[in-house]
């Protein structure tokens, strides 16, 4: 199934990130051997857990929902946090960045779907936070892009429409705030059952786990 996924990927010049969370370590070295060398998983203890056992090579994405008091088990290593929503979460990583000498590359995660259980901010909200000398003042954190998780639905023009928002999210803050930050750059959108419409919407890093595990 990887082969057949990156191949579509390459196309759009879409980076995957497999994401792996419950699965075995022996899985994730499956994926190794194949060649994909960006994992995503969702508990800062796993992910933790995970790291040692794996090559120094591979990129471990954050992208659940990140508590300030687990920063620290990731810190050290962690090659991108997708799932930035505020701006004590973002001084936590600024704070353990700087004990490890790191930038660590943080996205910030916006509210697309219409479920009331999906975190994020709203634009609003991420243009406060970035106008912030708070925010300024950092810096070991680079602010990488947004990400977002669209509803959970058959109607694929919900889904092309969540999509849509917060690529244009994206395109207002690039504007107002990284107009010469070549960083800024990644729209981390789509899953299993959406990536082929965030594809087409314009994400440039899609999250894939189930399709890649057939479960
Ligand atoms: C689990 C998860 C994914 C992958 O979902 P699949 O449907 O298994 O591809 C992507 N993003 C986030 C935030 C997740 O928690």
């Amino acid at each position: 199934m990887l082969k057949e996924l990156l191949k579509e990927l390459q196309l759009t010049a879409t980076k995957l990130v497999a994401v792996t969370k419950t699965h075995p370590v022996a899985d994730i070295e499956a994926l190794y051997q194949e060649g994909q060398r960006r994992f995503g998983e969702n508990r800062p203890k796993e992910m933790a857990e995970k790291h040692p056992l794996l090559p120094a090579d591979v990129e471990w994405h954050f992208i659940g929902h990140l508590q300030s008091s687990n920063v620290k088990y990731i810190a050290p290593f962690v090659s991108m946090i997708h799932s930035v929503e505020s701006l004590s979460l973002l001084q936590e990583i600024n704070r353990q960045a700087a004990k490890h000498g790191r930038v660590i590359p943080c996205l910030l995660q916006f509210k697309i779907a219409r479920e009331e259980s999906k975190y994020g901010l709203d634009l609003p909200g991420a243009q406060a936070l970035l106008g912030l000398d708070a925010f300024r003042q950092m810096e070991n954190i680079q602010i990488a892009g947004v990400m977002g998780m669209a509803t959970f639905t058959e109607d694929e023009e919900q889904v092309r429409k969540e999509f849509r928002q917060l690529k244009q999210y994206f395109e207002t803050l690039r504007a107002d705030f990284f107009q010469n930050d070549s960083g800024f750059c990644e729209i981390s959108m789509g899953m299993s059952g959406d990536y082929k419409i965030a594809i087409e919407e314009g994400s440039t890093m899609v999250r894939i786990g189930s399709l890649l595990f057939g479960r």
